[in-house]
Formats: structure tokens, C-alpha cells, sequence
């Protein structure tokens, strides 16, 4: 598996990203944001067996450039983030409550 070169904080492992993403978590937390897919409430504790995800409204895979771009985070459950994949996705929520 070869990897492109990719933009910066387009890996989660980068500083930037990392920094972004505990920025918006805690933002989602403070609102108890549901997930974006399911809409489900969400467990923001550490020990959740479905814990908290960053999701990226558009795939990370096709927009690394909006990989830390806040406006592109959404809240989500570990497991919908996963089973979505890169699909796009029509969630059952309606419009954010916030302006991003
Ligand atoms: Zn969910």
C-alpha cells in the first residue's frame, strides 16, 4: 500500500489535525452534538464502546485539502463514521443548528 503525498493535516496523526479535531470535539461536547448520520445522541465519555468521531462531511480521500477545515468536521459515532466510508451521506437531522 503506497501512500500520496498528502497535504498538510491531512493525516490524523498530524499536529494540526490533532489540534483541530480536540478543538471541535470540545465544541461538540459542550452542545452534546448528535451524530450527523444517525442522530443519535452521542457518549463523549473516554471509555464509550462507541466512542466520539471527527467525521469529514466531504471525504478526506477526495478533499484532503478540507482535512482541517472545521466548516468540513462533523460530529459522529465511531461506528456510522466507519460504515459510511466514503459514501456521501443524507443525514436525518436537517441543517446544523449552527452557522459554521
Ligand atoms: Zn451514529
Amino acid at each position: 500500500m503506497t501512500k500520496p503525498k498528502a497535504p498538510r493535516g491531512t493525516n490524523t496523526s498530524d499536529r494540526v489535525y490533532r489540534k483541530m479535531r480536540a478543538r471541535y470535539r470540545a465544541k461538540c461536547e459542550a452542545v452534546q452534538a448528535p451524530c450527523w448520520i444517525c442522530g443519535q445522541p452521542i457518549s463523549y465519555r473516554a471509555d464509550s464502546p462507541d466512542p466520539w468521531e471527527l467525521d469529514h462531511y466531504h471525504p478526506r480521500s477526495r478533499r484532503p485539502d478540507l482535512a482541517i477545515e472545521p466548516a468540513n468536521a462533523r460530529p459522529s459515532h465511531s461506528s456510522c463514521n466507519r460504515s459510511r466510508g466514503n459514501a456521501d451521506v443524507r443525514p436525518t437531522l436537517g441543517q446544523p443548528s449552527e452557522d459554521w
